[in-house]
């Protein structure tokens, strides 16, 4: 199938990019990496009248290291976050992360920003972004305002972008020392979208996880805390019995849907065992591979 007609805009600025969302509203879309925009276009499950290319606007792309946060700017691609060292020394969670969004071509042009605002319930970025307490800088011609991860991302394919916002930042505060963190997915292909994947993060004392945060991807619609298992685990030490009762818990307050090729239950064991492992990992002693710590 062909894309349908529409006009192709190239901003040069902000200011230009505001004042043509402003004038097309809901008739318009940004293009930024343009990876799954085109395919969709290409499929008709979208028909905007005008694409506004960003990729040429100033100040929108880069990672830098700031008092409170690593501000990563929208239109910075999934290959820049991956060999980032400022990521790699203070995001960890992101840097192990970066591989496992999609392939390599597709990764050195989608974008950080597109994958936000996108907000597909498999999607690595989104959970990451929930369990990193990340807040995403949105602009308009009203002006700048900064929205928690948490509360971006309302429904399936749904955030809480305007018709005239864009994301111009995604700004990552600084783990307290201590924090740990761990990534992992089961996907049927290495760099395909994942059948259910976890990001967690904790403050680790001994063998007892605080402020533990466990956000589940394509389990749901939206990125899933896993908060029955969290407060259940919080503070205590990692027991089998106290694993047994955090994936009953999780069995409670998870309802993956099927797909195509995975029950529901079989989603939710997917779910458990990448918590298990997970657990391990961020209780594993100091110095051990599993240990992966902020710095
Ligand atoms: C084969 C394949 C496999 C993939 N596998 C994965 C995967 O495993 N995990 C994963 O996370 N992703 C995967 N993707 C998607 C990929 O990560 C895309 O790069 C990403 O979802 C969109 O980024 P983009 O920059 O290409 O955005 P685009 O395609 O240009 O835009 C996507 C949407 O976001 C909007 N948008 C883009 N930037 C902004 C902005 N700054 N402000 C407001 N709105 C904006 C656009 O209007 C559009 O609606 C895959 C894609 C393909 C084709």
């Amino acid at each position: 199938m062909k894309a349908p007609s529409f006009d192709y805009l190239k901003p040069a600025s902000l200011d230009q990019v505001f004042a043509l969302l402003h004038k097309h509203g809901d008739s318009a879309r940004i293009l930024a990496g343009g990876q799954t925009l085109l395919a969709t276009l290409n499929m008709r499950l979208s028909e905007p009248k005008f694409l506004i290319d960003i990729q040429g606007v100033p100040g929108l792309s880069g990672i830098s290291l700031q008092e409170q946060c690593v501000r990563i700017g929208a239109m910075t691609r999934h290959g820049e976050i991956e060999e980032s060292i400022v990521v790699a020394r203070h995001m960890p969670l992101l840097a192990m992360t970066a591989p496992h969004v999609a392939h390599k071509a597709i990764r050195n042009k989608g974008t950080l920003g597109g994958s936000l605002a996108f907000a597909d319930p498999a999607a690595e970025w989104p959970s990451c972004a929930v369990a990193l307490d990340a807040q995403l800088v949105l602009a308009s011609r009203r002006g700048l305002r900064r929205v928690p991860a948490a509360d971006f991302f309302q429904a399936l394919y749904t955030t809480a972008l305007a018709p005239d916002e864009i994301i111009v930042a995604c700004e990552f505060p600084l783990q307290p020392s201590g924090a740990r963190c761990s990534f992992d997915e089961v996907a049927r292909r290495h760099g395909d979208y994942p059948t259910v994947g976890l990001a967690a993060v904790a403050l680790v004392a001994g063998q007892r996880l605080q402020q533990l945060r466990l956000v589940f991807l394509g389990v749901g619609n939206i990125p899933t805390r896993a908060r029955a298992a969290e407060s259940l685990l919080e503070g205590r030490s990692l027991t089998p019995e106290l694993l047994a009762a955090a994936k009953l818990a999780l069995a409670g307050e998870l309802a993956p849907g099927a797909d195509l090729y995975n029950s529901a239950p079989m989603k939710l064991h997917l779910a458990q065992v990448l918590m298990q492992r997970a657990l391990a990992q961020l209780a594993a002693p100091a110095g051990t591979p599993g240990e992966k710590q902020h710095g």
